[in-house]
């Protein structure tokens, strides 16, 4: 049975935001050129979310035509698998894509769509599937895990997001770890940061490996979604040398890496 017959079977339905094809531009992947599947809904409140728009699902969703055009089709949420599948293949011209970048909002938020979903664009598009995540969910990331390449995993400071998930955090990569899947972890950091929590995330890291990689994302800075009078600022150029020194001595790999794709005004 074909990939296409398969999926005209499917019933399963999503909520999206937006399909598109970019240049990633964070963590281990930055410059390569993905497909992004852009989820609805997130369960996290990150004071310096960039993805708001992302945490109510939206009636709509906007649709790439060509890859990196921008000629955009509007559809109604949800859509339908078939449909999902349709749009990625359309994107997927030879030679372009690097891999298809699950994002969100928190994907695994669909982790029930995701297992019928990925081994149907898997097998349409032979492109790597990229997991990016707030790193929380773990019960769903077993689901999914099967069909991942890589996975992206966001580690949380209080300081910095609001968000504490120390133990989750520990679970979730010590399952990625288990399952040989390329994972990484990233960190966003601010000039609110608070050094020992960030010692402690690197310890979190390193006692399941320390050869897995760090990278430090230092904000890019905004007004927070959940507080509107509060700016998140980008932290001072000796606080990320510090850091970096301090996460050396726990860790192997600790990379500093701002948000490349908002530098080169891609989506
Ligand atoms: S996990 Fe990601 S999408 Fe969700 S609130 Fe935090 S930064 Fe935003």
């Amino acid at each position: 049975m074909t990939a296409k017959t398969t999926v005209t079977t499917a019933t399963t339905n999503a909520r999206l935001v937006e399909v598109f094809s970019a240049i990633q531009g964070e963590g281990l992947n930055v410059g390569t050129r993905q497909i992004f599947i852009r989820f609805a809904l997130c369960d996290l409140r990150c004071h310096f979310c960039d993805s708001s728009n992302t945490w109510n699902a939206p009636t709509t969703c906007r649709i790439e035509r060509y890859p990196g055009l921008r000629d955009f089709e509007v559809y109604s949420n949800p859509v339908t698998l078939s449909m999902l599948v349709e749009w990625v293949e359309r994107q997927n011209i030879p030679q372009l894509h690097d891999s298809i970048s699950l994002t969100g909002g928190e994907p695994l938020l669909h982790a029930s769509f995701l297992v019928e979903f990925l081994p149907q664009v898997r097998s349409a598009t032979k492109l790597p599937i990229y997991l990016e995540t707030g790193g929380h969910r773990s019960e769903q990331l077993a689901m999914v895990l099967p069909y991942l390449d890589s996975v992206g995993m966001d580690f949380k400071l209080e300081s910095v997001s609001g968000e504490k998930r120390l133990v989750e955090h520990a679970r979730f990569l010590q399952l990625c770890y288990d399952s040989q899947v390329e994972v990484f972890v990233k960190i966003i950091v601010s000039s609110s940061t608070d050094v020992e929590e960030l010692k402690q995330a690197a310890q979190i890291v390193a006692d399941i490996n320390p050869s897995i990689p760090i990278f430090l994302q230092p904000v890019t800075p905004l007004i927070s979604p959940t507080h509107a009078e509060k700016e998140i600022m980008a932290p001072e150029p000796d606080q990320v040398l510090v850091w970096q020194a301090m996460m050396k001595r726990i860790v192997k790999h600790v990379r500093v890496v701002p948000q490349t794709h908002k530098m080169l005004n891609q989506l």
